[in-house]
């Protein structure tokens, strides 16, 4: 299959992995986000959310939970935000969860068009309407 991350998993392209386990890989964005912006991947090739099992999710949380210790004891990072992109905004796709570290000085600014946004209430509706 070409999937960069299945290739990666692989060895056969080069990463900076800083853990790795019998079901996922950790290793460094190559555009970082911020110093230290890692992602978890998978060893199985899955695509989206709806692919995780429950087994996995406990696994990937886990995994979670260690990064972030060893960021902070290694980067000293004040903050970590954990986010998963689903097919519109997904590159790869080969799942992957997106651990970036935040700082005090990051100027982190996420962009969204909020002026032609509906009311909440509206939405609500819209979800809740059988
Ligand atoms: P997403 O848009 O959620 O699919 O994120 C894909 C991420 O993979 C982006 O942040 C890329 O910078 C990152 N990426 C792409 N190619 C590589 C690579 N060869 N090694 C590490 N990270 C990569
Ligand atoms: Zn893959």
């Amino acid at each position: 299959m070409d999937c960069l991350f299945c290739k990666i998993i692989k060895g056969e392209i080069p990463s900076f992995t800083i853990y790795e386990d019998e079901q996922v890989k950790v290793f460094l964005d190559i555009n970082p986000n911020t110093n230290g912006h890692a992602l978890i991947v998978p060893k199985k090739h899955i695509v989206t959310i709806n692919d995780v099992d429950e087994e996995l999710a406990k696994h990937i949380i886990k995994v979670e939970k260690i990064i972030y210790h060893k960021l902070k004891e290694k980067l000293h990072i004040e903050g970590l935000t954990i986010c998963q992109n689903n097919e519109l905004g997904q590159d790869i796709k080969h799942y992957h969860v997106h651990m970036i570290p935040r700082y005090q000085d990051d100027n982190w600014k996420m962009q969204f068009n909020q002026e032609s946004l509906k009311e909440p209430e509206e939405v609500f509706k819209q979800i809740t309407t059988k």
